[in-house]
């Protein structure tokens, strides 16, 4: 196949909102991908992943905060002029008929009322709407007035239609409906546009219509992936591969480690034990010189401490994953004795490792800095999600164990004088992170 030309591309694009509390969030990292000249792209994620913001981006309506948007490799600042859009809601102007609202957008475009009233009324006819061009979209049903959506992005001629989730409000034989005869018009090449890029959460929609899906994470949201979609027009959902792609993307969608932001959402997090690093690594240590398993009693007499003082660290040994007790007896894993055995700067990394896996709270904390623009977060911000669940004295206990166990596998550091959680520079690329998408 003869290379295509790229018409649209984003390079980078990265946007952080402020919050109303005044904190920056980022809701996009450094997304980048292309457009090839004939090609009908679907970009997918879950919903509040920033789809919206990323199309309203290319389109020119929001401003980035880093990156850019080229038209055959062109950067493109201010309103995109080779693209027109289809929103998901049909934000018609109530006081204008079909035709009017359809025409509004060429009145900047130089052209006479004459052509304006020609282009729109063969637009509207090919659109579906034949006989609506006087109607008011109080008369028209939810399906016919998004056909009045498509009509004002298809009037305009662009390059590239960008749709965001044009389908999504309407029932599902109307949305059914219209996929088929917009994939009409598409392949049939009736519309002058040289590239589509839609939006969606559907998985299927996506199968069913496009040629790529590119694939979006959330919070924030970064190219997980960008799956080829070969399958002939017409597909059928019945045929075993469209069945596998729908598989295959819905794979990549969810295969994310453990959802660490919503660790709190889900309620009360499992209480961290009172443990330091040091004391933990030093137990470790005295099992595995006891050939990796021994009696409890026999370990409270070797370290000369009460079997209350013994359990939370054996607790948060077992947490760790690192050892275990059973009837009686404290043993390590493998991991534990593989622990036990490396040299100081593998043992941060086992410590990374199965502290990001096993302990949901430091992998959201870890997740959090990840995310902030400047990788920096008040101490008390976390503070106050365990105080929902745990005591003042208890939320404070966890948070200095969580501090201690993320300083020593240099998962974050921590400024007393701010109170404020950090990531150091060499350690704030979440790709050093093994899991974080
Ligand atoms: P999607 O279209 O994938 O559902 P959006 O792009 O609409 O996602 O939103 C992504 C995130 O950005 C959401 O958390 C949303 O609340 C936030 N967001 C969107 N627009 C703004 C804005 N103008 N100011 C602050 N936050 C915003
Ligand atoms: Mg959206």
């Amino acid at each position: 196949m003869a290379k295509r030309q790229t018409l649209l591309s984003v390079d980078a694009l990265t946007k952080d909102y402020t919050m109303p509390g005044g904190n920056p969030v980022r809701v996009l990292d450094q997304i980048s991908f292309g457009v090839e000249d004939g090609e009908f792209v679907t970009i997918l994620g879950p919903s509040g992943s920033g789809k919206s913001t990323l199309l309203r981006i290319i389109a020119g309506l929001v401003t980035p905060s880093s990156g850019e948007v080229r038209y055959l490799d062109q950067p493109v600042s201010g309103v995109n002029p080779h693209v027109a859009m289809v929103f998901q809601s049909f934000a018609l102007f109530p006081w204008l008929t079909v035709q009017e609202n359809v025409e509004l957008g060429l009145k900047s475009r130089g052209l006479s009322v004459k052509e304006r009233h020609e282009r729109s009324l063969r637009v509207i006819d090919m659109i579906g709407l034949d006989g609506f061009e006087g109607a008011y979209p109080k008369e028209l049903s939810g399906g016919m007035r998004q056909r009045v959506g498509f009509a004002r992005a298809l009037v305009m001629e662009p390059d590239v239609l960008l749709m965001d989730e044009p389908f999504s409000a309407l029932d599902v034989l109307t949305a059914e409906n219209l996929r088929r005869d917009l994939l009409e018009l598409w392949l049939e090449k009736r519309i002058p546009t040289k590239a589509v890029l839609i939006v969606t959460h559907s998985i299927e929609e996506a199968v069913y219509m496009g040629d790529r899906a590119v694939i979006l994470s959330r919070e924030p949201a970064r190219v997980l992936a960008e799956v080829p979609i070969l399958l002939p027009h017409w597909r059928e959902r019945e045929d075993v591969r469209f069945v596998r792609l729908v598989d295959q993307i819905y794979q990549t969608l969810t295969a994310r480690p453990v959802a660490a932001d919503s660790v709190f959402a889900r309620g009360r997090p499992a209480p961290v034990p009172a443990v330091r690093a040091g004391s933990l690594t030093g137990m470790i240590e005295l099992l595995d010189d006891l050939g990796g398993s021994t009696d409890l009693y026999r370990l409270a007499d070797e370290l000369n401490m009460d079997l209350e003082d013994l359990l939370p660290i054996l607790e948060a040994v077992e947490m760790l994953g690192l050892g275990r007790v059973r009837e009686g007896d404290a043993q390590l894993t493998e991991t534990g004795r593989a622990f036990a055995q490396a040299t100081v700067l593998r043992r941060k990394e086992l410590f990374r490792d199965t502290a990001l896996t096993n302990v949901p709270a430091l992998a959201h904390i870890r997740h959090q800095l990840e995310r902030h623009p400047q990788h920096r977060v008040g101490a008390e911000s976390f503070l106050e999600l365990f105080e929902r669940y745990y005591s003042a004295e208890d939320s404070r206990s966890q948070m200095e164990t969580l501090i201690d166990w993320g300083r020593y596998a240099e998962l974050l550091a921590y400024d007393q004088e701010t109170d404020q959680i950090y990531l150091e520079a060499e350690t704030a690329d979440p790709k050093a992170v093994p899991g974080s998408a």
